[in-house]
């Protein structure tokens, strides 16, 4: 296979579909809307802002879809980070209801654009949610009869251990949530075809141009190292990768790593014996373990992260003890790639948009549910700038809270809560 070069060396790296290669920002260019990241909050912004007829830029540091966007697992859940049990604590019944209906939207919008613009990305049917201690298991059961009864939603159904084990060839699992309503697929592939729909829909897109600066204002300018883009609106879509660009949003993320890796591809029986029914599958841990089979049948299994600006050395053992604890039968299997991304959580995990001025929009923090949330949060994206605002405003009302410490211990006080909660997954019940 043919590596794309450019990206983290990763199995999506190399089975990446032929991709458009985008000029570096030289001088200085005018357009209605100037959108600063291409991962798939970029990427799905501009494209429904062209469809709607805007002139869009977008502007990427690297390359399309080098961010979390072409390195994730894959899998395109209905519902939030949260339960709904948990939203309806937090936010009441009315806005976790809302809230349901936008995630079930997301995974069709995701479903839609892959079908309107041919994307070829692997794209599966079926998530399994897999408990791992009793008090989890409890929880995945009452969760199913929460969406089959509240939220009409049939689509998921329980498993008991029985069931489970046939299905996934693991031992370590005592129940679990089967939902066909949910998708996975190839992350990378996804956002190359997002951006192909982009240009071929008239957006501009600037690979290895990275902002350094912009200035709010009527137009807004963004600044890179060898241009300048004016606009109307600016749409800040950096996410994990947003570093110092603009510390008002910063202290409302908190950039984690998080790791893949992938074996080599497996005999179809063994592969059938992992997942029997080619679901995408994540447990309930804390540090969650997620994987899937890939299109041609490799385990590509996510487990492990850290919360420092480094990844491990050897992100292969690192993954590896994580797979070995749900199978340890692959302990001879060659693993062919490992790699890591950084992706943006909240401290209340809810994701986070809104206007930093009246024409400067944002949008990141969905704590490892970017997939659709993102796909969801670029059309709404669009929609605000367009004048239509009803679902932006409702997301953008959300409590945000910035993390505790401020910038210089933020970091200490995430790192402890990460391991108090790492260690329940490891002794409690
Ligand atoms: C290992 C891993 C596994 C994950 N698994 C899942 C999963 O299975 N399902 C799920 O739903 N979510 C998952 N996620 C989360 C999901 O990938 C993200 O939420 C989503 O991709 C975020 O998209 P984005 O466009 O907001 O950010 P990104 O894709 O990170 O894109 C941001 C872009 O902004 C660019 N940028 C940053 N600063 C600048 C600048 N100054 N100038 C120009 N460009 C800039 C970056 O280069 C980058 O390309 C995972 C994430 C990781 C890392």
């Amino acid at each position: 296979m043919k590596r794309l070069q450019g990206h983290t060396d990763s199995y999506y790296a190399a089975s990446a579909n032929v991709a458009p290669s985008f000029p570096q920002l030289t001088g200085a260019v005018s357009v209605d809307i100037c959108v600063v990241g291409a991962g798939y909050t970029g990427l799905s912004t501009a494209l429904h802002l062209a469809e709607r007829g805007y002139k869009v830029a977008v502007v990427e540091a690297q390359q399309v879809g080098w961010g979390a966007s072409g390195r994730n697992g894959g899998h395109v859940g209905v519902g939030q980070r949260r339960s709904q049990a948990d939203l309806e604590k937090m936010l009441g019944k009315a806005m976790a209801n809302t809230l349901w209906q936008f995630s079930v939207e997301a995974v069709q919008l995701v479903e839609h654009l892959i079908k309107k613009h041919s994307i070829r990305c692997d794209l599966k049917r079926g998530i399994m949610h897999l408990a791992a201690k009793p008090s989890h298991d409890n929880h995945l059961r009452s969760d199913v009869d929460l969406l089959q009864e509240r939220y009409g939603y049939t689509r998921i159904r329980y498993a008991n251990a029985q069931e489970v084990r046939a299905l996934i060839g693991s031992k370590r699992y005592l129940g679990g949530q089967l939902d066909c309503g949910s998708l996975h697929l190839h992350p990378l592939n996804y956002a190359l075809g997002l951006a192909r729909a982009c240009a071929a829909n008239g957006v501009d897109l600037y690979e290895h141009s990275r902002v350094l600066r912009y200035r709010g204002g009527s137009p807004c300018e963004v600044e890179t190292v060898n241009g300048r883009v004016r606009a109307r609106n600016i749409v800040l879509a950096c996410n994990g990768y947003l570093g110092k660009l603009e510390p008002r949003l910063a202290g409302r993320i908190m950039p984690i790593n998080n790791f893949i890796l992938a074996t080599e591809p497996l005999p179809v029986s063994l592969g059938k014996a992992l997942i029997t029914n080619d679901y995408a599958v994540q447990d309930t841990l804390f540090v969650i373990n997620y994987w899937k089979l890939s299109g041609d049948n490799r385990l590509i299994f996510g487990g492990g992260e850290n919360y420092t600006t480094q990844f491990p050395k050897d992100i292969s053992g690192f993954v590896r003890k994580y797979m070995l604890r749900v199978y340890p039968q692959l302990a001879n299997i060659r693993i062919d790639y490992a790699w890591g991304g950084t992706l943006a959580i909240t401290l209340n995990r809810l994701p986070n948009l809104g206007r930093l001025a009246p024409n400067v929009f944002y949008s990141q923090g969905y704590s490892g549910h970017g997939v659709p949330t993102a796909t969801f949060a670029g059309k709404l994206l669009a929609d605000v700038i367009a004048g239509t605002e009803e679902h932006f405003d409702i997301l953008a009302s959300l409590p945000a809270h910035s993390f505790p410490g401020g910038t210089l211990l933020r970091w200490p006080c995430l790192v402890l809560g990460m391991l108090y909660h790492s260690l329940l997954d490891r002794f409690g019940r």
